[in-house]
């Protein structure tokens, strides 16, 4: 029998594979059932069309046999087999999926891992067998034939016997090496393991003998040593049906929690679960949940955001990370779609028109659902803010503000007057007619923030404040600026903008009066801070600390939180006094009389509000130093 060689591209792809280690080899199980079930769907799709009534997917079984001792693995189905062209135009050239043209037209060059990069069909099992047999008998034909390659070398084809139609495909599985266990592809275990996690959706039984155990029934002859019979059972191991195909109405709750849970191995039922289909411009079926807590390693580098990827109910990707943006990646699911081809590769996908065109709609989905739990079930969407708001903030944070508009409406702030959190849309539609600003504070927790001296007079005035306690929060409002038009200020902010003019008037005289105070005091306290003035923010604080400039207080503590943060950011400090505090007269007295009580007043009052704001005193001995001889007075 003469042997072909394989054309010369075709060889050169083979050549890659065989002697590959791509580290998902497992894969080719699920092409050559994909395989089977398209040859299957062609002569299901052919009887129909010949009004072959009668037919049924279940007589059309794909089957699995292991055979340990001759280490073969054989996947047989009953589609429309293959004729001897057909053996040679399929097998004999690889170029038909493309992959090859596809290497060169964009010169990636040999030492690209073609086999990460595109699917490769049936060559891919020549990354776990060492040969393969295929003997086919095509529908309506008599002969069948039989096409034999142990790899590069080329491949024999001859007549064969087979009753039949239908194809017959044989691995001989290679040894075991020490880098590779293919034993484990002669486990029943491992394949029906794999068959679930691929090829569970195929519509066409995939059954295979599967070895089970019971207990000897009564009076049964059995070794003593032997506690439990051992049987075979002959089972379909996939089920078939996409729970995602099913309708909603079919469906109920339960069923997609239950199917939530296996699949993504979460022991608690999800916060939601969004399933959509959509037709049109880009068909797909979408099957999404969220999930009711962030897995451990969520904010975690090694977490990985991702939906199952399906083409028609093959899964064709694990977790396609281009489905979703970051700041959705707390999503867990599948879209299936039949525009996506099954041959396609990470690579591809990245520019794939459809694969976006799919991205973009789910997530205005994901949005829309989001937006419809803060409204209808506020307190699960409270739950999910806690675990998943932090990555919304930081998508709107990381995208400097372009994601503003997609992102705004889900985030939720602590309230000074709700006491609970509240949206930006619900602020602003409480907003005083006067106000103009959006105000929020910025600190370590809720209840620290309600003793801060600056949010005091405000609260007071019935001005409503956002309380912003987690670390990126200042940086997001930043980045926003506006909400509906609306400017954030910080209570630290200068410029409230709560007094009216009376008042406005007053601070300015006062201001004025303690011209010299303040410069007394600023030179005093030197470096330590940019400038001493009236504050109109406070009530009954004697003194705060604010900044001045794009670094807040806050901004600062965090950046210099951070690690490999060497150089330490410092935000200019503003020591603000209260006019209507006694202190401010015993001050403005001191300073008339007493200079060197005035200088410890100020020491003190510095620290003080340094203190209260969270960040600290340099020299702590001095401060107490300072009190105790004042107390001494
Ligand atoms: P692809 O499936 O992407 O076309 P493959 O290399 O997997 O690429 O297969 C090449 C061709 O071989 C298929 O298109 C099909 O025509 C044929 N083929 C493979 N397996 C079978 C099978 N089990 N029955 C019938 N034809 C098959």
């Amino acid at each position: 029998m003469e042997k072909k060689e394989f054309k010369a591209e075709s060889k050169r792809l083979l050549d890659m594979m065989i002697h590959s280690i791509y580290t998902h080899n497992e894969i080719f199980l699920r092409e050559l059932i994909s395989n089977a079930s398209d040859a299957t769907d062609k002569l299901y799709y052919n009887a129909l069309q010949n009004g072959g009534a009668g037919l049924n997917r279940d007589d059309l079984p794909i089957n699995i046999v292991v055979d340990k001792d001759a280490r073969t693995l054989t996947i047989t189905d009953k589609g429309c087999g293959m004729t001897k062209q057909e053996l040679e135009d399929n097998l004999g050239i690889i170029a038909n999926s493309g992959s090859l043209a596809f290497k060169e037209a964009h010169d990636l060059g040999d030492d690209v891992d073609i086999i990460g990069q595109f699917g490769v069909g049936f060559y891919s099992a020549f990354m776990v067998a060492k040969k393969i047999v295929v003997v086919t008998k095509p529908v309506g034909e008599q002969q069948a034939w039989r096409w034999e390659s142990d790899g590069a070398d080329g491949y024999t084809i001859d007549t064969a016997d087979k009753t039949e139609n239908g194809t017959e495909i044989t691995l001989y599985i290679k040894d075991k090496t020490e880098d590779e266990d293919y034993d484990r592809y002669l486990e029943t275990y491992t394949l029906r393991g794999l068959i679930k996690k691929y090829s569970d959706y195929i519509r066409y039984p995939i059954t295979m003998d599967i070895e089970k155990s019971r207990e000897w029934e009564e009076g049964e002859d059995h070794p003593e040593e032997e506690e439990y019979a051992t049987y075979v059972d002959h089972e379909t191991v996939n089920s078939m049906i996409p729970v995602w195909k099913k309708t909603k109405a079919e469906l109920g709750e339960k069923e997609y929690e239950e199917f939530y849970k296996g699949k993504f191995n979460d022991y608690e039922n999800p916060a939601r679960c969004i399933h959509q289909n959509v037709e049109g411009a880009v068909t797909y079926t979408a099957l999404m949940f969220i999930p009711a807590r962030a897995p451990f390693n969520y904010y975690s580098k090694d977490y990985e955001k991702g939906l199952q990827l399906y083409s028609n109910g093959v899964m064709i990707m694990e977790k396609c990370a281009d489905l979703l943006p970051d700041y959705f990646s707390f999503v867990k699911g599948l879209v299936d779609s039949p525009d996506l081809s099954l041959n396609i590769s990470r690579e591809m996908l990245q520019h794939d028109r459809q694969l976006k065109a799919i991205a973009g709609s789910l997530e205005k989905k994901i949005k829309s659902e989001l937006l419809s739990m803060q409204r209808n079930d506020r307190e699960k969407y409270e739950a999910f803010f806690k675990n998943f708001g932090l990555q919304i903030k930081l998508g709107i944070y990381s995208s400097y503000g372009t994601k503003k508009d997609l992102l705004e409406d889900l985030l939720l702030y602590y309230s000074s007057s709700e006491k609970k959190p509240v949206t930006l849309d619900e602020y602003v539609g409480r907003m005083k007619e006067s106000q103009k600003y959006i105000y929020y504070a910025c600190g370590e927790s809720t209840a620290k923030l309600d003793l801060l001296p600056q949010t005091e007079l405000l609260r007071d005035k019935g001005y409503e404040i956002l309380y912003l306690t987690d670390e990126p929060d200042e940086f997001v409002i930043k980045s926003m600026h506006l909400y509906k038009e609306k400017e954030f200020r910080s209570v630290s902010d200068a410029g409230l903008d709560m007094e009216d003019e009376g008042e406005q008037e007053e601070i300015k005289k006062t201001a004025e009066d303690s011209k010299d105070l303040f410069a007394f005091m600023k030179e005093h306290l030197g470096d330590s801070v940019k400038e001493v003035r009236l504050s109109s923010r406070l009530k009954t604080h004697p003194v705060c600390l604010t900044a001045d400039g794009n670094i807040s207080l806050e901004m600062e503590k965090v950046l210099n939180a951070m690690p490999n943060n060497n150089e330490k950011i410092h935000a200019e400090r503003v020591l603000e006094l209260n006019p209507r505090h006694p202190i401010f007269a015993v001050l403005t007295k001191a300073y008339a009389e007493d200079r060197e009580k005035a200088a410890k007043l100020t020491d003190v009052l510095f620290a003080q509000a340094s203190l209260i704001e969270g960040v600290g005193i340099d020299d702590p001995v001095a401060y107490a130093n300072a009190v105790c001889s004042l107390l001494a007075d």
